[in-house]
């Protein structure tokens, strides 16, 4: 099946060159944005990531900076000339999220939030849709459809890992998902080894894997000074990774 390639800003994914995209977990203050937008650019990153509404485990750890997180994705991404892409988990995060970002983000954990779907399946903007830890891939693909039903077909797949027994990493991650999200569902597949991997040391080797598998592009986390993150530092590289793994990505 063909790809149906899915423009953000100027950046095409699935358009044969696999792009790269990166940022922090969540935005935590606009100079750590605009230090991690800087490098990001400098290295050939082409989309930037950060949460603004973050779904977290515990509900006493930090959620996100909710809208003031969205205003520095805004000012940072006029500054820097760079399309972001942010999560939301609820409808009504929605409206003010459409005006400070390129593409929306569904997390793996809203997968299954079906009006959520829908209400951003009436919208005209990119969705990047993560799937769900415990989701199989046809259901995956199910909730894709819920975006196209309603009239937005402009959906790129995000594999990021499942869960299975195994405890070395965070999630397991399913290469399989890649050839068959795009065959199946002619969708652009992205790969989030970090959260996939939950550690930052072997994210190299699952990025070179999913691109062999066909990934039409990677989404990494990084942070300035990941042992200070306040989500997912363990995960996130630092500004010196980033450079690595994009030179050897991007050549
Ligand atoms: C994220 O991308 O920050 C995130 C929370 O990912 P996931 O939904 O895949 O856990
Ligand atoms: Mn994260």
């Amino acid at each position: 099946m063909e790809i149906r390639s899915v423009a953000v800003g100027g950046v095409v994914i699935g358009g044969g060159t696999p792009v790269l995209i990166a940022g922090p977990c969540a935005v935590e203050d606009e100079r750590m944005l605009r230090e991690v937008a800087r490098a990001a650019v400098d290295c050939g990153v082409s989309i930037l990531r950060g949460g603004a509404f973050k779904p977290r485990t515990s509900p006493y750890s930090f959620q996100g900076l909710g809208l003031e997180g969205l205003r520095i994705m805004d000012s940072v991404r006029r500054e820097y000339g760079i399309p972001v892409v942010s999560e939301v988990m609820s409808i009504e995060q929605i409206g003010p999220t459409l005006e400070c970002v390129d593409m929306i983000q569904v997390g793996a954990r809203n997968m299954h939030n079906f009006p959520l779907l829908s209400a951003l399946g009436r919208t005209d903007r990119p969705v990047l849709l993560k799937r769900g830890f415990m989701a199989t891939i046809e259901e995956w693909l199910m909730a894709a459809e819920y975006l196209v039903k309603e009239g937005n077909d402009r959906v790129v797949l995000c594999e990021r890992g499942i869960r299975t027994f195994e405890t070395w990493t965070r999630n397991t991650l399913d290469i399989s998902a890649v050839p068959l999200g795009r065959m199946l569902g002619g969708y652009p597949v992205l790969v989030d080894p970090s959260h996939a991997a939950g550690r930052r040391d072997i994210l190299e080797p699952l990025c070179l894997a999913s691109l062999a598998a066909g990934a039409d592009g990677i989404m990494v986390e990084v942070h300035p000074d990941p042992d200070k993150a306040l989500s997912d530092g363990g995960q996130s590289l630092d500004l010196d990774g980033l450079r690595r793994l994009a030179e050897k990505l991007l050549g």
